[in-house]
């Protein structure tokens, strides 16, 4: 077998594609020097809220930034609870805390990597109880305000049981679809369309990436969305007078311009990654590897975007090793679970609390799954794979 090389993530080939399209729209945003909050914003936002099915959307700085003022509009602070998935990028559970509020902690389904809904109705039973309007988290004392699901790798969590717990128990539900633009739910509605807010990332290895940092709310109530975009700068309505205190959480020009120009090619190349994601499935199945590659479940129903692919391995970090010597590049998304991070400890949190978020963080490995994968780079890493277990 002749060696090649298959970086986990390759934009030079996708940026060939768009460039000549995109370099005169970067040229007439430079002419017209207007660098922030302008015409490619306005575009932007408009075009993300009719992709995702939502009323409304405001563009922002990053999917981090993003997080936090969804948290801040929807007035969630210290004394607060925000109850989520500890098997996720470090951003979800640091927004919760770094508004004051007290991140905690239900389980994902092994299967899906996904928030277990059944972890969370058991969480909000057993942990937390009913003092008139609020629910109240009985070992910290803290108001539990709103469910913060994680739509992991592309994949949508179940939002139905999900909504109907929120409903339950009059919490907000905050969506971290930074991985998840496009992903759809049983009825075809889109990740961003379900929640309170919904957050998205543009970072430049999301399905839709920007030259540099750039994120995006997506909100149903049109009080809410106001509320976002006046909390966007510094909390100023109008300009230099605050009733509120916000942030610098805008959008550059550029970024949206570059946005504008690739989400025209954003469902054509999450038609690349499925058809990658499906030829994994007959590739791993041909090399009789499928009893000992745990291949990512695709709900039947949902639309799964891959963000990322993500395999469950014994010996993970023998495979990665041999991966990296045959020139195949991974991640490890996510080693360690958010409850047990040095920064969360002062939560209490223990290893075994949240058994198959820590199982997970043991045992997986993202693979390439890039739209621009020749057919020859797939078999190869899974030749390379079943090698490393013969
Ligand atoms: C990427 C990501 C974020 C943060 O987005 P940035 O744009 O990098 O700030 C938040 N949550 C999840 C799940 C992510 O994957």
């Amino acid at each position: 077998m002749s060696s090649m090389q298959v970086p986990l993530l390759d934009l030079r080939r996708q940026y060939q594609s768009f460039k000549a399209e995109l370099l005169p729209v970067l040229e007439r945003v430079c002419e017209s020097q207007w660098f922030i909050l302008g015409p490619e914003v306005t575009a932007l936002e408009a075009a993300i809220a009719r992709y995702s099915g939502a009323a409304h959307a405001i563009g922002v700085s990053s999917g981090t930034d993003a997080l936090l003022l969804a948290l801040m509009g929807l007035g969630i602070g210290p004394g607060d609870a925000v109850l989520t998935s500890p098997y996720t990028f470090f951003a979800t559970g640091g927004a919760i805390a770094r508004v004051g509020a007290r991140p905690l902690w239900a389980d994902i389904e092994p299967t899906t990597f996904n928030l277990s809904v059944t972890a969370v109705a058991r969480f909000l039973d057993e942990h937390c109880r009913l003092e008139g309007d609020a629910l109240v988290h009985r070992a910290s004392g803290t108001r539990v305000r709103a469910l913060m699901p994680v739509h992991l790798y592309g994949q949508m969590v179940d939002m139905q049981p999900l909504l109907a717990l929120a409903t339950r128990y009059r919490l907000q539900v905050i969506e971290d679809a930074a991985q998840a633009i496009g992903a759809e739910y049983h009825g075809g509605e889109r990740a961003g369309s379900f929640g309170d807010v919904g957050c998205f990332s543009f970072f430049p290895t999301k399905n839709l990436g920007a030259f540099g940092d750039a994120g995006l709310c997506t909100a149903q109530d049109p009080a809410l969305a106001e509320r976002l975009r006046v909390l966007r700068v510094h909390g100023g309505k109008p300009k230099y007078y605050h009733a509120v205190i916000g942030g610098n959480f805008r959008i550059d020009e550029l970024q949206a311009a570059v946005l504008n120009v690739k989400l025209r090619y954003l469902e054509a190349w999450t038609e690349g990654r499925r058809r990658n994601a499906a030829a994994y499935g007959e590739l791993f199945a041909r090399a009789g590897l499928d009893g000992t590659v745990t291949l990512p479940v695709a709900v039947p129903g949902l639309r799964h975007i891959y963000n990322q692919f993500v395999i469950r391995v014994p010996d993970r970090d023998r495979l990665r090793q041999y991966l990296a010597e045959n020139g195949v590049g991974t991640e490890i998304y996510y080693p360690v679970p958010l409850h047990l991070q040095a920064c969360f400890s002062y939560l209490g949190a223990r290893a075994g609390d949240c058994p198959e978020s820590e199982r997970a963080a043991n045992e997986t490995l993202a693979l390439p799954i890039y739209p621009e994968l020749e057919p020859a780079q797939l078999e190869y890493v899974v030749d390379v794979i079943h090698r490393a277990y013969a």
